[in-house]
């Protein structure tokens, strides 16, 4: 089911004031709904959905292991929490890249967590007159953090398990990291919580030694910087007629 509420901001993202001098353009394989549903069957490639990103999130095909796309290169974060630079090949069947666009940057203060960042995100798109439930904006954090608790998942083999609700992984594993310095990339989605995306602020981490990674649930800044692209978003549903 296509939940009116993200066709509508798709509507204003591509439509109204996102201004020219930042836009980029998120494209998003596969909706939550079908994730949630254990539709883990590959969707589509790292190679077809990252090659020309400037940053993406991801989950491999069998939900075997977390992916980050920052700096031009595709991570996958197995169970075992070690990343591994993940092949064109390798399937997906769900995953968000953004394309193009300039971000732009603020400092983070010292102590701040997911809640505070999703501040700032939302404080830059209020500059700019925009509302954080009627668009989906890029975001990577850089810098050096007291602590993160990243989560990867054990790999499944047919017939996938169903996840059953966010939050519910099944075969969930955490890595708690302190201190941690890394990149984290993602998406600030609309709070609405509907079948297409997962609300609110969405972090793949990768280490600067790339020694560790993964889904991110917690994070507190050391210092760091944001980086946000107000962007234009597409929902391509493969085998359904576009979105919007
Ligand atoms: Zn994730």
């Amino acid at each position: 089911m296509i939940n009116m509420s993200l066709a509508t901001a798709i509507h204003h993202s591509r439509h109204a004031s996102a201004p020219a001098d930042h836009a980029g353009h998120i494209r998003q394989i596969e909706t939550v709904h079908d994730l949630f549903a254990g539709r883990y069957e590959a969707v589509t490639t790292v190679g077809e959905t990252f090659t020309d990103a400037v940053l993406g999130i991801g989950v491999a095909e069998g939900v075997d292991g977390e992916i980050i796309h920052v700096d031009g290169v595709t991570w996958r974060i197995p169970a075992d929490g070690v990343p591994e630079r993940a092949p064109a090949d390798l399937g997906m069947p769900f995953a968000v890249a953004a394309y193009g666009g300039t971000p732009i940057i603020r400092d983070i203060p010292s102590g701040a967590t997911m809640t505070e960042i999703t501040t700032i995100v939302d404080g830059v798109l209020a500059e700019e007159n925009l509302h954080h439930d009627y668009l989906v904006a890029a975001v990577r954090v850089t810098g050096d953090f007291s602590h993160v608790l990243l989560r990867s998942e054990h790999g499944q083999t047919p017939p996938y398990q169903p996840l059953g609700s966010p939050g519910s992984v099944t075969g969930e594993v955490r890595f708690d990291l302190a201190p941690w310095t890394g990149t984290l990339a993602g998406f600030r989605f609309p709070d609405v919580a509907d079948d297409i995306v997962i609300p609110g602020l969405h972090l793949h981490a990768i280490a600067r030694d790339h020694d560790s990674g993964g889904h991110c649930h917690e994070l507190t800044v050391d210092q760091a910087h944001v980086q946000v692209w107000i962007d234009d978003v597409e929902v391509d549903v493969p085998g359904l007629p576009a979105a919007a």
